[in-house]
């Protein structure tokens, strides 16, 4: 089994694959606007198992598409929307966040919690604003200095893995550029990421290692996964995800 199989296989058993928290999409949708409003057509890119895909549909009068190259977590997350009793609020769509294929303004809202990093800041949101109706909403979980100066290693190692990591008055800064205006933001606290992704993730570890075998390639994973905690655990002060709330202009 290659690395990648081995990380969805980590990863599809989580309520979540980053950090976030039911709270914290709520609030994003109160700063939103969009409660009250009815017939909504909204899509959550990078949604992994759903978790805040299930939130959408319960919170708010929506048809949402939810966009994931891994048809592994689209098959997870259609059972939860089952559960929940949401599945007919819920398109999943198996596609690659940098080509999707909505039609130009047919969106009221786009969501995206811990996934834009994967095309970058900024690529992502021009890529995605075309989609969006004027007065359309956006927003997105993105990795976030909340000091001006952090320690050595961090900064690293966030150069190497997440290389647009930035302030929140930077990141603004982009959204007015491409033709938003920020409404809200807010930085996920730390429970966010401890009590619902590392301590559910490092419950699953002993599971998934006896189940590939103990394998060096899984033991690694498993490795760089507590790497990356005990990095956060030293350095939350510094850094955490910001939560961005902006609306298109030209409504
Ligand atoms: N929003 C979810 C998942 C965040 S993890 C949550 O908060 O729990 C990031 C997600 O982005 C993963 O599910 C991963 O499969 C997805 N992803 C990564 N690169 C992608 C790409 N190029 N296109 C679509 N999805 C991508």
């Amino acid at each position: 089994m290659d690395d990648m199989q081995l990380l969805i296989d980590l990863h599809k058993d989580g309520m979540r694959q980053g950090p976030g928290g039911a709270a914290e999409t709520r609030l994003a949708v109160t700063l939103s606007g969009l409660r009250g409003q009815r017939h909504l057509r909204i899509a959550d890119i990078g949604c992994g198992t759903g978790a805040a895909t299930l939130v959408l549909a319960q919170e708010l009068d929506a048809h949402i598409t939810a966009v994931d190259f891994l048809p592994e977590f689209l098959t997870e997350l259609e059972r939860a929307a089952a559960n929940a009793g949401v599945a007919d609020r819920i398109t999943t769509l198996a596609q690659s966040m940098d080509a999707l294929s909505f039609k130009d303004g047919e969106l009221d809202a786009i969501w995206s919690e811990g996934a834009i990093y994967n095309m970058g800041f900024e690529a992502g949101i021009t890529a995605w604003n075309p989609f969006l109706k004027p007065g359309g909403i956006l927003a997105v979980s993105e990795l976030t200095w909340l000091t001006r100066d952090r320690p050595a290693d961090l900064q690293a190692h966030c150069d190497n893995e997440y290389s647009h990591v930035d302030t929140a008055s930077a990141k603004m800064a982009t959204l007015e550029n491409q033709g938003f205006s920020p409404v809200g933001y807010f930085v996920l606290p730390a429970y966010c990421w401890r009590d619902n992704y590392y301590r559910p993730m490092q419950q699953r570890f002993s599971g998934f290692l006896a189940a590939h075998g103990h394998s060096d390639a899984a033991k690694a994973i498993v490795a760089a996964e507590e790497v990356e905690i005990d990095l956060y655990e030293r350095n939350r002060m510094f850094v955490s995800y910001g939560y961005y709330v902006a609306q298109k202009r030209g409504d």
